[in-house]
């Protein structure tokens, strides 16, 4: 901008700009320099020259702002129920994009050429809709169409109205949003819930719930001020809160955990659907399990074939596909779990300079990052890389980011794992280097760089699994680390996986480890007594699987005692989603009473470890005793953060350091995560935790990114 005037008005634009922003805009910096003055009277937005300097980010979706949202229901207007209104301050962004800079010309809109009117509110700078790339209207816009099982047109005048029949009526419904097809099902309805969820092979896995407004969510679960200020932003994630008891939902809808996932309208057509007739529909991305979410009218009848009675599509493609992000509030602050639409892709400004390096990211919740400059591009959430289409969304996603970055770094970062799709990946694409980073030192230099910290930590990973350096599973690691290197100065005990994959999905057969490291050769007695196998002929079979160590790796992964406690608990014997018997678990810990369970640390070659049998056989013992489930999963969640505050006060005594740097998967587990950062606190450690990333995998890209550049900058 250039101004001219005296130098108070000066100074008082340049502060206006912070206090007078619109609402989507942010000021990453200003700076001022003295321009001959040519006595301009008037304002004028001229042309942007061509290979200026600044730099135009893509912004990701953003939800119905409040004028659009007025427009939408007012009769007298032209957009009067019109279910893709927008303007500069709403609406689809990210996902329309085909290519940079972000034009119409480069985004799905532009096979709609606009009305004169559009046009109109397109070239006057005074409007709201000055250059809203998605600009449209009735006339001229994009329009809804509704499909049948098969694909073929319904000729329907109305078919959002059509839709809300349907939905009443318990039928499984498609709808196109704005990252992906959603499948909508009433969520009161008990029955359409079950079909939905036998359809989708997701018979217990939480499903997100769309409900009209702010009201209608703290009727079914408690809204605090941050939720509701998450719920109402712009970028309107889910939000997990706690359940209340209402009949205005299914139980199927969450069953067995504490908390709903909770959305709020992001788009017109949501608005319109949740106006009058449900407390909420069930909006669960649609996919099929371990798949990404669909985005072509085509892919989604091909794919969600026997799942979805019926599609609303329309003719606005989808060029990137995007889920719902999700976030939660622990310690009165923000945390995400997963970083999609509304976040990514929007930069992470770093400390420091870094040369151009791509991270591909671990196996599960899979994210990639590109760093340049002070710049991480993390990717939006990818998922899973257990499928052909999660891979293929990986690769769309490489691309994607290389546009968004503008470059093609050839130094790649990756996992240490050998088998992990994106390390195979790694070493196909050409490079020029490729750098392996251990999947917990990653976790802390992700959470080091979110915070802008440098120089020497202590670390505290505690999460599922992680390929370790000396080829166990680690995943209870206690790290003295700075960006470039690490040493594990402690950990978890190591223990028995019994079956590998199987002890996952089977957490009865970790409860079984357990008690064999806490019984040794009496440990069937034990697990008589607790009813914990399920066969008699699985005693012997068992045993023999832990003494030959057969497809069964050691690890010292956290995520998975609580899977094994869950199941010494008799909470949980089989889980249907990774996380599920770990998620029970945390439900269940209600209680007043502040009973510690036992634990010891010992030290063997400079190496702290946890030993966590005697908490094993306290728990048994109490359980004997007839203690309530509720008391004993409380009391494991209150000893983790005080055997955390003995670790780390051991390695403060002997290396000296005080800042603590949280990160893992198990730290989505809201009491272990408030109770720990309490409990540093009280012993005057300063703590890091994440906040613009997940604590769970989705933050393991930026790790590796920042570990590679700080390696190669030594
Ligand atoms: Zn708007
Ligand atoms: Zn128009
Ligand atoms: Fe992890």
């Amino acid at each position: 901008m250039e101004v001219e005037g005296p130098e108070e008005s000066i100074a008082s634009f340049i502060s206006g700009v912070h206090g007078e922003l619109p609402p989507l805009a942010e000021v990453s910096e200003i700076s001022c320099a003295e321009v001959e003055i040519i006595n301009d009277t008037a304002f004028r937005i001229i042309e942007s020259e061509a290979g200026g300097l600044g730099r135009v980010y893509i912004t990701p979706d953003i939800a119905t702002c409040g004028q659009c949202f007025t427009e939408l229901f007012d009769p007298g207007d032209r957009r009067f129920r019109y279910p893709f209104i927008n303007c500069t301050n709403c609406g689809p962004r990210l996902t329309i994009i085909q290519d940079i800079p972000y034009d119409r010309i480069n985004t799905s809109m532009s096979c709609f050429p606009m009305c004169p009117l559009c046009q109109g509110e397109y070239e006057n700078p005074s409007d709201r809709r000055f250059h809203a790339e998605p600009n449209a209207c009735p006339a001229c816009g994009p329009a809804l169409s509704l499909l049948d099982e098969a694909g073929n047109p319904l000729t329907d005048k109305d078919p959002l109205h059509k839709v809300i029949t349907l939905l009443i009526e318990g039928h499984v419904v498609a709808i196109k949003g704005l990252g992906g097809f959603h499948l909508a099902v009433d969520a009161a309805n008990d029955e359409a819930l079950k079909r939905l969820r036998s359809r989708k092979f997701r018979e217990e896995k939480p499903l997100a719930i769309m409900v009209k407004d702010i009201n209608a969510a703290a009727r079914i679960s408690q809204i605090g001020k941050e939720e509701e200020a998450l719920l109402l932003s712009p970028q309107r994630p889910i939000v997990l809160a706690r359940k209340r008891e209402t009949d205005a939902i299914s139980p199927a809808v969450a069953p067995g955990v504490s908390d709903l996932g909770i959305m709020l309208p992001y788009t017109p057509l949501h608005h319109m659907l949740l106006e009058k007739h449900f407390h909420a529909l069930v909006m669960t991305s649609a996919n099929q399990v371990d798949e990404p979410i669909c985005i072509t009218n085509r892919e989604a009848i091909k794919r969600l074939r026997g799942i979805a009675d019926y599609f609303l599509v329309h003719n606005r493609d989808i060029l990137v596909r995007c889920d719902d992000s999700i976030v939660t509030v622990s310690s009165g602050k923000k945390r995400m779990l997963r970083r999609s639409r509304g976040f990514a892709p929007k930069p992470i400004t770093l400390k420091k300079l870094y040369p151009e390096i791509l991270a591909l990211g671990p196996q599960m919740k899979t994210t990639l990052c590109i760093l340049k400059g002070t710049l991480a591009f993390v990717s939006p959430h990818i998922g899973d890389m257990e499928t052909p289409e999660a891979r293929d969304f990986h690769q769309e996603n490489l691309a994607l980011m290389q546009k968004i970055a503008e470059c093609k770094p050839d130094i790649i970062a990756c996992d240490l794992h050998p088998a992990y799709y994106t390390t195979k990946l790694a070493e196909e694409l050409p490079s020029s280097r490729i750098i392996r980073v251990q999947h917990h030192h990653a976790h802390i230099v992700s959470a080091m760089a979110e915070n802008g910290i440098e120089g020497e930590v202590i670390g505290v990973a505690m999460d599922g699994t992680g390929y370790g350096l000396d080829r166990t599973v680690w995943g209870g690691e206690f790290l003295v680390a700075d960006e470039a290197a690490f040493t594990r100065i402690g950990h978890i005990m190591n223990y028995i996986l019994p079956g590998g994959e199987k002890a996952i999905r089977e957490p009865w057969r970790i409860a079984v480890s357990l008690l064999r490291e806490a019984y040794g050769n009496n440990w069937p007695e034990v697990a008589e007594g607790l009813h914990l196998i399920p066969e008699k002929s699985y005693y012997e079979t068992m045993d023999r699987i832990m003494v030959q160590k057969f497809n069964s790796p050691m690890t010292s992964s956290l995520g998975r005692l609580f899977d094994g406690v869950a199941a010494l608990l008799g909470i949980r014997q089989k889980v249907t989603f990774e996380g599920q018997a770990a998620m029970e678990l945390e439900a269940m810990a209600k209680s007043n009473t502040d009973v510690l369970l036992p634990f010891d640390i010992s030290e063997t070659g400079n190496v702290f470890r946890l030993d966590f049998t005697p908490m094993i056989r306290k728990i048994v013992d109490e359980i004997r005793t007839g203690r309530s489930k509720a008391e004993i999963a409380h009391a494991f969640h209150m000893t983790l953060p005080v055997v955390f505050r003995g670790m780390a006060e051991s390695i403060r005594k002997r290396t000296g350091l005080n800042r603590v740097v949280l990160s893992g998967g198990c730290f989505q587990n809201r009491i272990l995560t408030e109770g720990t950062i309490a409990e540093l606190e009280k012993a005057r450690f300063v703590v890091f935790f994440h906040d613009v990333l997940p604590t769970n995998d989705g933050c393991i890209s930026l790790g590796q990114a920042v570990c590679a550049g700080a390696q190669i900058m030594l």
